[in-house]
């Protein structure tokens, strides 16, 4: 039988196990030589069909989700933005935990040692154009009206409703403006209690996700802050989720400005539509926190070592925990506890904005999922609450 130490080592080293691909080379000068396999992308090259693509003006009139950014920053505490106001109703017995938004949501405003620490804001709805720098027309038109059909609702994992809809542009929103509050200098981090939404492509939802809020705030910030993101100081996308974020992949999969890592169960879900991000990390079944903490803490160095990136996006998802119903990892709430901090350090220390999204999280019933959901915001707040105004980035 392998001791820790030794499964550890194997994890760091060989490829085939742990590191199945870094998608395209990358300059790793600060680093080293790249100790992974580094191969070319067949997919390079190729532009992305966007047909509604809309250039966001900075000219123009100030979008909710900026105006949204620009009101709450002047708070106090870290800002968190919510969506479970838009109350969607599931069929009786449905798989998804709708509730633990809320739940999240009200452990963290009853919990006294945040006074001060972190506040929550009703999130403004992503608008069409802003939906339209990722989402497709036909995709855009179908969802928003209703018109998906059977396959596609399935392959969503939710039945349409108007409702849906509304959640999920606020869902996307929330992330739109916590991005703008930390791009515009208000925080150096901000939270999303919603969103993570990694699993929606261009032109269609899955697994329960139906805009792909992070790509999209991640658009909105490469048109908005041109003079901060860009290929020489990309967007960073940290997915913790225990599955792979194969939207997020798929969607910059050609774009060199957005660097996308995910560390992931091997055996999770996607397994027919994994797609190709950056990095993958695939975890084996049962990893518990010791191996995943030191894999995590190797790949943050390689990551910060080898980009300088210019804004992070954390997709927080808590599906690692041993209790989920879905993911295949044994992670302890201790140990999810240790890999956000072990994040938050890392920009800290970097002083690099950060923006923070809930992902996934399955356990039956529901609380260790909402415990170690209220945990990645309390230790984000107890790290960023206090430091308010923060000086603009350069
Ligand atoms: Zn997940």
């Amino acid at each position: 039988m392998r001791t820790r130490a030794s499964l550890i080592s194997g994890l760091l080293s060989r490829p085939s196990v742990a590191i199945t691909v870094a998608r395209r080379p990358r300059p790793l000068s600060q680093h080293g030589a790249p100790p992974f396999h580094v191969v070319r992308n067949s997919c390079l090259g190729v532009t992305p069909r966007h047909v509604c693509y809309t250039t966001l003006s900075k000219e123009s009139s100030l979008s909710d989700t900026k105006k949204a950014a620009l009101e709450v920053g002047k708070g106090v505490g870290l800002v968190a933005f919510y969506a479970d106001n838009n109350v969607v109703s599931l069929p009786d017995g449905h798989r998804f935990p709708m509730d633990k938004y809320r739940a999240t949501r009200l452990m963290l405003e009853d919990d006294a040692s945040l006074v001060n620490l972190l506040t929550t804001h009703v999130s403004p709805a992503a608008s069409t154009q802003e939906l339209c720098v990722v989402h497709e027309e036909r995709y855009l038109h179908n969802i928003l009206n209703g018109e998906l059909n059977e396959k596609e609702q399935r392959n969503l994992g939710f039945p349409w409703s108007p409702e849906l809809v509304n959640r999920s542009r606020a869902s996307t929103g929330g992330t739109i403006a916590a991005m703008h509050c930390v791009m515009v200098g208000l925080r150096r981090g901000a939270a999303n209690i919603a969103g993570g939404t990694h699993h929606a492509f261009p032109d269609h939802g899955e697994g329960f996700c139906v805009f792909n809020d992070i790509a999209v705030a991640a658009r909105v910030a490469l048109e908005a802050y041109p003079e901060s993101c860009s290929v020489e100081r990309p967007i960073l996308v940290i997915d913790l989720d225990v599955h792979q974020g194969n939207g997020t992949a798929k969607i910059f999969e050609a774009d060199d400005r957005v660097v996308t890592f995910s560390m992931h169960g091997a055996n999770n879900y996607p397994w027919r539509t994994k797609m190709k991000s950056d990095y993958d990390v695939d975890l084996p079944d049962d990893t518990g926190d010791e191996v995943y903490l030191a894999v995590l803490s190797d790949w943050l160095q390689r990551l910060f070592g080898s980009h300088s990136p210019s804004l992070i996006f954390f997709q927080a998802g808590v599906d690692a925990l041993r209790e989920d119903s879905f993911g295949r990892l044994a992670m302890t709430r201790q140990g999810l506890l240790q890999r956000n901090n072990m994040v938050y350090t890392a920009c800290l220390t970097r002083q690099l904005p950060l923006v923070i999204t809930m992902g996934g999280g399955y356990s039956r019933p529901s609380e260790a999922s909402v415990l170690a959901h209220a945990d990645v915001y309390r230790a984000a707040a107890l790290r960023y609450g206090a430091m308010n105004r923060t000086s603009p980035i350069s």
